[in-house]
């Protein structure tokens, strides 16, 4: 079978590699679509701490059984399927309280194991998430950056008379957007960002209000409308924004942070405890992909507006390229496998 590796940073192969063979509670995947995500171009840019090489990406993947190991029913031969990258232990502290995307051994398909840009792929029969025949391939492939939303909004329980602020009109800002809106029905959600284009596709996952703050103070204009937004998420993830954040935010606000920045931010307590603010992280997701098969079923999200671009996964150095130089006309690519 074909993978793509990479071997060092910066260095990426399509490989021939033996076919794997899956062990007991394990199925094989045969790979159809999969998506790449920031954490695959900086895995293959050496800008992720977590990876070792060499090391075949791509964490987000769709495609059908086609071997199980011993233990797993044969049923589920055939079984159309999205995988869950988050492989845990099941028995730690973080997996008792229902974190398992925090266990103290976590494992990332695609990160610390092989993943899901590859012809076919072995993973745990439980991380194989069957899909419903009424859910297309290529939406079933967006089932993982949806759940990123999904582990976002089951941390703060949003509700229809929220105010919610997000900043970055990037995959995590829109899939957070269309969670919000199509699902909880918040009544005002604001996107912020600094490319006009991203913001447009904010607005079309249903944005109700866009700012680009590279034209004007965020502060100013929310100031204008008197707004305080009881919602605050960072999926722009720069270490300035969480005081940003908390000196924006309504009191009894809940505000969420994405990212993974190792750069101090600086902070100021008074507002926090002043406002009783909760302030929350949320990474990969928690057994959300039932929760996100759901709403797709009931057609609460769509998929479909994030989908910019597909490759043939020959192509795949030019899809990353892609994917990291034009934020304008760039959201979601897919990688094509066997068709
Ligand atoms: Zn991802
Ligand atoms: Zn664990």
């Amino acid at each position: 079978m074909k993978s793509v590796v990479i071997k060092q940073p910066n260095e990426l192969v399509i490989e021939e590699r033996p076919l794997p063979m899956p062990a007991a509670g394990e199925v094989r995947v045969n790979v159809k679509l999969a998506g790449i995500c920031g954490s695959d171009s900086h895995i293959y840019r050496g800008h992720n701490p977590f990876a070792h090489y060499p090391r075949t990406i791509g964490h987000e993947f769709f495609g059908e059984i086609d071997a199980v190991g011993e233990g797993v029913n044969r049923s589920r031969l055939g079984q159309r399927v999205s995988v869950d990258p988050v492989i845990s232990c099941g028995h730690c502290y973080p997996c008792s309280v229902g974190k398992p995307n925090v266990c103290t051994s976590l494992v990332v398909l695609g990160v610390h194991r092989d993943g899901g840009f590859s012809e076919y792929a072995v993973v745990p029969a439980h991380n194989a998430w069957p899909i419903p025949d009424a859910i297309a391939d290529k939406h079933a492939v967006m089932v993982e950056p949806f759940t990123i939303a999904a582990n976002v909004t089951g941390q703060i329980a949003p509700t229809e008379q929220d105010v919610a602020l997000i900043y970055g009109a990037g995959p995590m800002g829109l899939v957070t957007v269309q969670a919000l809106k199509g699902v909880y029905k918040v009544k005002l959600v604001i996107v912020v960002d600094r490319i006009d284009e991203r913001l447009a596709m904010a607005q079309r996952s249903g944005a109700d209000w866009v700012i680009n703050n590279g034209e004007r103070s965020l502060q100013a204009a929310l100031d204008e409308r008197g707004i305080m937004p009881t919602i605050v998420i960072d999926a722009a993830c720069h270490p300035s924004i969480l005081q940003e954040a908390i000196t924006l935010a309504s009191p009894a606000a809940r505000i969420v942070l994405m990212g993974f920045s190792s750069e101090a931010s600086q902070i100021v307590q008074q507002a926090i405890t002043g406002k009783e603010l909760s302030i929350f992280s949320s990474r990969l997701n928690a057994n959300k992909f039932r929760v996100v098969i759901d709403w797709l079923e009931k057609g609460l999200i769509d998929p479909e507006k994030l989908i910019t671009h597909t490759f043939d996964y020959h192509h795949v150095t030019d899809a990353i390229e892609l994917f990291e130089k034009d934020q304008r006309q760039c959201c979601k690519v897919l990688l094509t496998f066997s068709q």
